[in-house]
């Protein structure tokens, strides 16, 4: 499907885009997008935990201003952070400057050399800027975590089906997402763990 795993044409509109890591070793990216927010990040910091696993957090700069404890924890649990944008706008539907604004509104508060574009939506020349200061992280595989037409044995299935060498997962620490993603994570990282996947982070 083209939301689940985006065909190559779609990848080639961004270039430098990172969108899966091919390796000899059996291995995924796991990645969770939009938070921090103290109502589901911590519950994933547990599971993490729980499974030794780390990941990468790509977040959303105003909630880490509304919720800095929380992005705190993100950090001192040992795992990655990302840029998000500030407001979680689409670059295709702002003006370049005003987007390259937002994002560098989140960088105040988000330390990091990785990007990722709300819903993958940019203009070229967006791209063009923030790939000189930023490794721009795409996705191999969207659970669709947040659709509230799948339940979570078919988000599970998602990363069944999809997930391959080098695969890039997103799942969300959000509100839209909770009720799918707690249930469908823990058995996404059993599948994974029992298939002989690492975890890594960027
Ligand atoms: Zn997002």
């Amino acid at each position: 499907m083209l939301i689940e795993q985006p065909p190559f044409l779609y990848r080639a509109l961004f270039p430098g885009g990172i969108w899966r890591i091919p390796a000899d070793e059996k291995c995924v990216y796991l990645t969770f997008d939009d938070g921090p927010i103290p109502e589901v990040t911590p519950w994933v910091l547990d599971k993490l935990d729980a499974y030794r696993i780390k990941a990468t957090f790509f977040c959303v700069g105003d909630n880490v201003r509304k919720h800095p404890d929380t992005y705190q924890l993100i950090l001192d649990r040992g795992h990655r952070t990302g840029n998000h944008t500030y407001n979680h706008i689409q670059g295709i539907r702002y003006l370049t400057q005003n987007y390259l604004a937002n994002v560098e509104k989140a960088a105040e508060y988000i330390d990091s050399d990785l990007f990722r574009s709300p819903h993958g939506h940019m203009r070229l020349p967006q791209v063009l800027v923030l790939r000189k200061r930023y490794r721009i992280i795409f996705w191999d595989v969207v659970t669709r975590d947040y659709s509230p037409r799948l339940t979570p044995a078919e988000v599970f299935d998602v990363v069944k089906r999809y997930t391959r060498n080098g695969s890039i997962i997103v799942f969300h620490d959000s509100l839209k997402a909770e009720a799918n993603m707690k249930e469908a994570l823990p058995r996404s990282i059993e599948w994974l763990l029992e298939a002989g996947y690492q975890f890594k982070t960027f």
